[in-house]
């Protein structure tokens, strides 16, 4: 049984939960599932568990939450974390949206297997809503049960917080925690079931509002809810834009649109692939969310998915990700339609999609070229060339781009082996890189130093800002396994220090060089390292 807490471990926050208070709320409370028509959340308790155990935690989320360092000693708030506990103030609570699944509409979907627990607002005024995946069934769980395996929750807990720390828009993770109890998943679909220990994760963001809460209202019909979840939008995570009309409406798509490009560039950065971008896996702040079966490129290659169940079509594989992102903002413009009545505004909004991602995109890679700005005329050959090299063999993008920054100190050495000699970490199999890609990779190394030169920039500038903005520590697909393999065995060690390393990725971290070596050999084709499913 549930108890609100007399030693409430979370008594001194401050919660706020505007969403259940202003929006409808389904009638039924009972927890079985069900389509849930003309409300936009169901009430619901997280399912206790037999045995929490604190597994992790980011000591940047807590202090986000005003959580005092010395309440991770205390077993309350591990309980709360895993949901076998309410702090008071709470108003558990699961939201109804729907979604574009692998391009075709999936009707309801909702929060299945996440629950959200309430708004916090932090001595700043800010509010951050705390949502447990992984706690249990909800009235939106349709056929599944509820509950998420460590090694997801693992991936789902470093990565949020990994791209936080590269600057990447993204939900947060406060807390990791095992549950005791066994979970069985079917991790390829094929057949062979097993038991998989339970986790929660205990997720942070200003809000959790996808793309489908509107295209749900919008697809039965529901004007009057739509309407009602969107003036909740605007105002409350959209302030700025003012009271809530026509106009804002626009504007508020407009921002979408612009929000959503910039995240995208930022994936396109740092090579990660988000692998089952559906419309309800989009954020409305524009924010990553929903780390599944994602990965990091490591050899540069645009056709890349991890995502086994998207193998056949390859949808979301890396260079597809601004296309969809604006196939997914189009079924956007179709579900706040009826807010506006006209698509000229939405056709503008979606073109500023392209205009934003495009200008921002070329920006991006000035700045991982540690150019002052990009100039059309020289640039867009020199990227498009580089891009094209990149792939003559299997060449570590982030290894690459972050050793591109070290070239400075051979400029004065023209001799070819030279100047390749700083990239050579980032080639998979040196000997592959035969005449052709060596002469190539040498011409666009030249091409590349005489536009620095240009630009004015000495070496030593050039290196520190390219450092800023090429990463040299990611969640490496391997490096993540390998935590979960230990995890499983019921050792964390490797979560703590990887949330460590991936806390400075753009700094030198001389101990810990071993996390920004490429991909070995043994994680080529393993599960988990390079094929990821939705199974979670
Ligand atoms: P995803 O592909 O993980 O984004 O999930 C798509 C939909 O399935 C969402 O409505 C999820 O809440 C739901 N879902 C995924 N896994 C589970 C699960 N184990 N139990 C219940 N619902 C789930
Ligand atoms: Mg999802």
């Amino acid at each position: 049984m549930h108890t609100l807490l007399g030693n409430d471990p979370l008594q001194g926050l401050q919660f706020d939960n505007r969403f259940t208070r202003e929006l409808p709320a389904d009638p039924t409370t009972d927890n079985f599932r069900r389509p849930v028509n003309g409300a936009c959340f169901s009430r619901v308790r997280p399912t206790p568990v037999a045995s929490p155990r604190l597994v992790a935690y980011s000591r940047e989320v807590a202090e986000l939450l005003d959580l005092h360092p010395e309440l991770w000693d205390v077993h309350a708030l591990t309980e709360v974390l895993a949901g076998n506990r309410l702090a008071s103030g709470m108003d558990p609570h699961a939201t109804c949206y729907g979604g574009h699944q692998f391009g075709n509409w999936a009707g309801q979907l909702g929060d299945g297997r996440a629950i959200n627990l309430g708004d916090v607002i932090n001595r700043h005024g800010e509010r951050w809503t705390l949502q447990l995946k992984g706690a249990g069934p909800t009235p939106y769980s349709r056929t599944a049960d509820g509950l998420a395996v460590l090694r997801s929750s693992v991936r789902e807990f470093l990565c949020s917080e990994a791209m936080h720390h590269l600057g990447v828009p993204t939900t947060r993770a406060l807390s990791l925690v095992t549950t005791g109890e066994a979970v069985m998943r079917d991790m390829f679909y094929d057949g062979r079931p097993k038991a998989e220990p339970g986790a929660v994760v205990c997720r942070v963001a200003q809000s959790f509002t996808r793309f489908g809460h509107f295209e749900i209202f919008t697809a039965r019909g529901e004007t009057d809810v739509l309407r009602r979840f969107a003036e909740y939008t605007i105002s409350t995570d959209f302030p700025h834009l003012g009271e809530p009309c026509t106009e804002t409406y626009v504007a508020w798509f407009d921002e979408v649109c612009r929000t959503t490009a910039r995240m995208i560039v930022h994936w396109m950065r740092v090579g990660f692939v988000h692998g089952v971008m559906n419309t309800d896996n989009m954020s409305i702040l524009g924010q990553t969310i929903d780390y599944g079966p994602y990965g990091w490129l490591e050899n540069y290659d645009p056709d890349w998915t991890p995502n086994t169940t998207d193998a056949a079509g390859r949808r979301y594989r890396f260079a597809n990700q601004p296309g969809v992102a604006q196939w997914n903002l189009l079924q956007l413009a179709n579900a706040v339609y009826p807010l506006i009545e006209q698509t000229e505004p939405l056709q503008h909004a979606l073109a500023g999609f392209v205009d934003t991602y495009t200008r921002e995109w070329q920006e991006m890679m000035a700045g991982k070229l540690g150019l002052d700005s990009y100039r059309a005329d020289a640039d867009e050959a020199l990227i498009a060339e580089l891009l094209e090299v990149l792939q003559l063999t299997e060449t570590d993008m982030t290894i690459f781009f972050r050793q591109l920054g070290e070239l400075h100190v051979h400029v004065e050495n023209d001799a070819a082996t030279d100047l390749l000699q700083p990239l050579a970490p980032a080639y998979y199999t040196p000997k592959s890189v035969d005449d052709d890609c060596h002469s190539r990779t040498v011409k666009w190394l030249n091409d590349y130093l005489q536009r620095c030169a240009g630009d004015g920039r000495s070496g030593v500038e050039r290196r520190a800002i390219m450092h800023r903005v090429n990463p040299k520590y990611v969640l490496r697909n391997y490096l993540a396994q390998l935590a979960i393999d230990d995890a499983e065995q019921g050792d964390y060690e490797k979560i703590s220090e990887l949330l460590e390393v991936l806390r400075h990725p753009y700094e030198e971290q001389p101990d810990r060089d071993h996390y920004a070596e490429k991909r070995p050999d043994w994680a080529r084709n393993r599960p988990g390292c390079s094929m990821l499913s939705c199974s979670s």
